[in-house]
């Protein structure tokens, strides 16, 4: 048995967050820890992966600068009721690597128990022992199931990529993003998309569908063919994901085991996951360093620094939308939004964390809606 100070589990952008935490923290524990990946980076991924400025700013903050390659986008249409290619989680990995932290792919994570103090790590490869096992094995994560326990619901989502050349869609050329809630009027609590991306440097479309339950995947697929028709072509294959949402208050930690990412829980509104991944990475590595310090396993503190500060606050704001936008009164705020581009603004840079306005409260917020934005 193969003992590691650290072992998180999966390697996209919270698990890599949490390790190159780690190693900016505290290199010598970095250095006893291990990154645990099933696949191997690149994954093979369709594209999707809106970078929102607030993304960019945390990648600025682990000093890993976007270099892969991207289709800016300057604007978002906004359809209401009444991209990028992006290999960032291969980029993040590869530099906690780089930093100090093993990573070692292809090596599945097969159960994890509790044993003694700490955690037994089973993988298609070896066996460690920990006294702290990160989940961040994404949506499905099998440390939720096995330690950590409820909470949360899953979304769905269905996408596909198209190039540019075979619709006639304008979005690529004119740097725009496209969210369409025109569904929510028949029963959808959730969006269509259209974001431009590039694939091998060719320019796509990157077509979604993103719904809370209960939607179920035939409703899913037709609306993704909607999408399509609106772009003005038709169906290619398309690959369908869970979308583990924060709902509620989910558990997040368990003795010896934390949530990161999506295993946490995602922005229940829009599906929205690699800035909170990564505020998760950052603050679960805090946590870590904390407990080798004062050899507290219980990670209460983490739970309570997700819930109680900011990223905690805008999840649950962003779940208050969700029950709003999407509820049975949900025509009635759109058509609300819809009156006020100064409020539509506020939002979008709320939404965005654009000068810190995800940091603000809502008397900010209200200030800024009826004096200057
Ligand atoms: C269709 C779709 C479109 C999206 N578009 C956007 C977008 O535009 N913008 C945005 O911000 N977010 C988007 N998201 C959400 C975003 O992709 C996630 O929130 C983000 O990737 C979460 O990061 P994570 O590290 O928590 O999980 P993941 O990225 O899912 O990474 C989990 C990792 O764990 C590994 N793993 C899983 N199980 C095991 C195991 N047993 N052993 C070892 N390794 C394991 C997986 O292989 C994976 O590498 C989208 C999601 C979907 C499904």
């Amino acid at each position: 048995m193969e003992r590691r100070d650290v072992v998180i589990v999966g390697s996209g952008p919270a698990g890599a967050a949490t390790a190159l935490g780690l190693a900016a923290r505290a290199p010598a524990l970095a250095a006893r820890s291990v990154l645990l990946e099933k696949a191997r980076h690149p994954r093979d991924k369709t594209c999707a992966g809106g970078v929102i400025p607030k993304a960019v700013r945390l990648l600025e903050s682990l000093d890993v600068p976007l270099t892969v390659p991207q289709a800016r986008v300057d604007h978002a249409g906004v359809a209401l009721p009444g991209g990028r290619e992006l290999a960032v989680d291969a980029q993040l990995a590869w530099t906690a690597r780089d930093r100090g932290v093993e990573f070692r792919e292809e090596e599945r994570v097969t159960h994890v128990a509790r044993d003694g103090a700490g955690v037994r790590v089973e993988t298609s490869r070896r066996t460690y022992w920990t006294p702290v096992v990160v989940g961040a094995d994404g949506s499905g994560s099998l440390v939720r199931r096995a330690l950590v326990g409820g909470g949360g619901v899953t979304a769905r989502a269905v996408m596909c990529d198209v190039p540019v050349a075979a619709t006639s869609w304008t979005g690529f050329a004119g740097r725009r993003y496209d969210f369409d809630f025109s569904a929510c009027r028949t029963g959808l609590r959730g969006y269509r998309w259209a974001f431009p991306c590039l694939i091998d440097g060719v320019p796509h479309a990157n077509v979604g569908v993103y719904a809370l339950p209960p939607a179920c995947g035939t409703r899913l697929r037709t609306e993704l063919a909607t999408e399509l028709a609106r772009l003005g072509t038709t169906a290619v294959a398309w690959k369908a994901f869970p979308i583990h949402a924060y709902v509620g208050a989910p558990r997040l930690t368990a003795p010896h085991a934390l949530l990161v990412g999506d295993a946490a829980g995602a922005d229940p509104l829009m599906g929205e996951g690699i800035s909170f991944a990564l505020e998760y990475g950052l603050l679960a590595a805090e946590a870590i360093c904390a407990a080798h310090g004062t050899g507290d396993w219980s990670f209460r503190g983490y739970a309570r620094a997700v819930e109680r500060g900011p990223l905690g606050r805008k999840l649950h704001r962003l779940g208050l939308a969700t029950r709003l936008f999407y509820g049975p009164r949900g025509r009635l705020w759109f058509r609300l939004a819809a009156l006020s581009p100064r409020a539509q603004a506020i939002g979008l840079a709320w939404y965005n964390g654009v000068d810190g306005w995800d940091r603000r409260n809502a008397f900010a917020a209200l200030a800024a809606l009826f004096k200057r934005f």
